[in-house]
């Protein structure tokens, strides 16, 4: 994928950096410094290059006003502390005040900018806030991949007023979404689960035109086990979504091979210590509600991953918070995190569920790569260019 990186980037200037600092905070403080600590190497990477850094970034909604409480003030300090040298910070992304703390600032120095969202044309993408934001840099940098889906004026409109890079992390994801889905090595298996295939839909269809293989597990199995004429019981499914799933099987015959459960786990209800039973998809009773794969269907999922050069995976296969129901998602992602740590398959997963039931199996850093991105990782597996990327490749 071509777009362009801090290597390419000018020495001596001031670097204009997008960067996701959407951080949690309890009582004014930042209680997780996960995303802060994923800026340090692009910001090291500009201060080799001898640059001063002005930090943009958005913190909650606070809807184009300025509310106190959403202010980025307080990750100042923290990120001074990683940096090991104090960030400064100004009350404004624009303006006077930021253009002159920037000024003052040494060779290599960071200063944090206040909320890109406290201005209203944030949001719009207003053409006259870019080209203030552009007058403090002489270059863009966007780390922040979990925005790029948002065309807003600190994410899109100033990357067209400014030479733009890809920051690290924005570079590291991209370099990996690209291995999964752009310029993958075949056979490409996907695993798509979770709970319901109407919030799915593009994805799926843009999955399987450029997969080999697509594994439908979770909730949304369960509505295309019923457009094929099961007895799912009790289990969540859209019913009303039976003909869609009649479509995508349709559409897929031919070019991706689709695996469906063949038995499933099925209990009464969620619940701790509840009796789950496996059976086969003839044998689900009228009060039984699918729950999680079943072995065989285990074992079938386990072949096609051992056949597969790459795998992409978004949603878990079962209600994998209520263990037993988390089994085939645990095992299944076990044995593609040891694959991946033994580099023989290219292992890429997302999703905000997702990301908790590969940490909840314990396999996160032996995966190639999981993505924290979210929404914008969604639309990235629905084949939607988004729009902070596509300007990096101009810019
Ligand atoms: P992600 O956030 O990774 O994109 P989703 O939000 O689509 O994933 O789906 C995750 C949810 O799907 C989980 O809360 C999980 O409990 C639920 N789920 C998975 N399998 C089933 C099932 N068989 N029945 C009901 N819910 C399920
Ligand atoms: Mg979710």
């Amino acid at each position: 994928m071509s777009f362009r990186r801090i290597e390419d980037a000018p020495s001596n200037k001031t670097a204009l950096v997008r960067v996701d600092f959407n951080v949690p905070m309890a009582d004014g403080k930042v209680s997780d410094d996960t995303r802060l600590r994923a800026a340090l190497p692009t910001i090291h990477a500009l201060q080799a290059k001898n640059c001063k850094i002005a930090l943009l970034a958005h913190f909650d909604r606070p809807k184009g006003k300025r509310v106190p409480e959403m202010s980025l003030k307080p990750v100042a300090e923290p990120l001074g502390r990683l940096l090991g040298a104090p960030v400064g910070f100004a009350g404004d992304c624009v303006g006077d005040e930021a253009s002159a703390a920037i000024q003052a600032l040494p060779a290599g120095g960071v200063i944090l900018l206040e909320n890109t969202r406290f201005h209203a044309g944030e949001e719009k993408n207003d053409a006259e806030l870019a080209k203030q934001m552009a007058a403090l840099g002489a270059f863009y940098v966007n780390d922040a991949f979990s925005a790029a889906h948002r065309a807003h004026a600190s994410t899109e409109g100033v990357a067209h007023l400014l030479p733009a890079y890809a920051g690290k992390q924005m570079e590291r994801e991209l370099d990996a979404l690209n291995a999964a889905l752009g310029n993958p090595k075949r056979p490409v298996l996907g695993i798509v689960g979770g709970a319901k295939v109407s919030t799915k839909l593009d994805l799926l269809q843009n999955l399987i035109a450029k997969l080999d293989r697509l594994a439908i597990g979770g909730g949304m199995a369960n509505t295309f086990l019923f457009a094929q004429g099961h007895d799912i019981g009790a289990s969540l499914a859209e019913k009303d979504m039976a003909d869609t799933a009649r479509a995508i099987m349709k559409a897929a015959e031919g070019k991706c091979k689709l695996l469906l459960p063949v038995d499933v786990v099925v209990a009464t209800e969620v619940k701790p210590g509840v009796a789950a039973r496996i059976v086969g998809l003839d044998a689900v009773g009228a009060e039984d509600k699918i729950l999680d794969a079943g072995p065989e269907t285990l074992r079938r999922l386990i072949a096609a991953i051992n056949d597969s050069a790459t795998l992409i995976w978004n949603g878990p296969l079962g209600v994998f918070e209520a263990p037993p129901f988390d089994k085939a998602t645990v095992a299944a992602a076990k044995h593609a995190a040891a694959l991946a740590k033994a580099g023989k398959l290219v292992a890429v997963a997302g999703g905000g569920d997702t990301v908790a039931a590969l940490n909840h199996a314990g396999v996160t850093d032996d995966m190639t790569f999981v993505s924290t991105a979210g929404g914008a990782f969604l639309e990235w597996m629905e084949g939607k260019p988004l729009p902070g990327v596509e300007a990096l490749k101009h810019g």
